[in-house]
């Protein structure tokens, strides 16, 4: 049996998804609500449209094509509008655009055909000691096409990474924990309020992961994430109580720290309310303190 996933993106040749060269795969749907994502195309489950305004010569087309009359012009000579409850995401207006201002973001794609992208670049893998890395989006929140995808990368030999949230029920962690070599695991805010606030969601089960993959003696095989947003995970309290959290682990000793950068235009081709509208990159001084926090408790710090 062969399962079905719902991608938003392959990357070829990417370096920053773990070890060596990379082909990344980026799976639709969170269950977290990140103020700051920088991928809001994978947060839906669903298929969605992206509009790419300054791509558009406002000729009406895609308003003919759609069959959900979701598309509607504010006014004569404006750019066209997408009523997004209406939008069943066929891709029709995609299809039918001249200039590619409508761009169709989900595809469905099976886990042969998946390996055979992969396929293409065992030469880099070889050479670089890469792999393939799932991505997203949680690519937990579609568990058994990535547990089928991981296991037939093992068959073939491809190195794994899995870049995660780390929020998933601990049997579906379980479940895929063994057929990834590498983890890219964000750990974001100390506090059970602030998580919420900020995430959405609670930070129990993904701690809970992290522990269960800490004790498994898998430690080096970890790199943990944090988001450096000034204001909200970078203050002096956050800070403390993620050091004091991550010296309590066994083997986990490295951590990469990714500054805040701006992807307003992204939430706005997706007609999503961007909240981080008046927040910047962390000052390099920050970065510093942040830094030299973790290395204290005997953490290889990449920046
Ligand atoms: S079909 Fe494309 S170019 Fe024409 S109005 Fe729609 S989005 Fe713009
Ligand atoms: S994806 Fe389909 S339903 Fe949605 S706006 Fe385009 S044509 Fe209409």
């Amino acid at each position: 049996m062969t399962y079905n996933g719902l991608i938003f993106d392959i990357k070829r040749f990417a370096v920053h998804d773990g070890p060596g060269i990379r082909t990344t795969v980026f799976m639709k749907g969170c269950p977290l609500r990140c103020w700051w994502c920088h991928n809001p195309e994978g947060i839906s489950p669903k298929n969605e449209i992206m509009f790419f305004e300054y791509k558009c010569m406002r000729c009406r087309t895609c308003a003919g094509v759609c069959p959900a009359g979701a598309i509607f012009f504010e006014n004569e000579g404006g750019f066209p509008r997408i009523e997004r409850s209406l939008c069943i995401g066929c891709g029709i207006c995609a299809d039918a655009c001249p200039t590619n201002a409508m761009r169709l973001v989900g595809r469905v794609i099976n886990v042969e055909e998946l390996i055979k992208e992969f396929e293409r670049d065992v030469l880099f893998y070889d050479k670089s000691g890469g792999g393939v890395t799932f991505s997203g989006g949680e690519p937990l929140s579609q568990p058994h096409f990535l547990k089928e995808a991981l296991k037939r990368c093992k068959e073939h030999g491809f190195h794994t990474a899995l870049d995660t949230s780390g929020f998933a029920p601990r049997d579906t962690f379980e479940e895929v924990m063994d057929y990834v070599d590498f983890f890219l695991f964000d750990l974001k805010l100390a506090r059970e309020d602030e998580h919420k606030k900020y995430t959405g969601v609670s930070n129990e089960p993904i701690r809970e992961n992290l522990r269960l993959l800490d004790e498994s003696g898998r430690g080096k095989d970890v790199l943990l994430r944090l988001p450096v947003i000034p204001g909200i995970t970078d203050t002096n309290e956050n800070i403390e109580g993620l050091v004091e959290f991550a010296s309590s682990l066994k083997d986990i000793r490295q951590i990469e720290l990714l500054p805040f950068h701006d992807v307003s235009e992204k939430y706005a081709r997706l007609s999503r309310e961007y909240k981080m509208l008046d927040y910047s990159a962390p000052p390099p001084a920050t970065m510093k303190r942040i830094r030299e926090a973790f290395e204290k408790i005997g953490f290889n710090v990449k920046a």
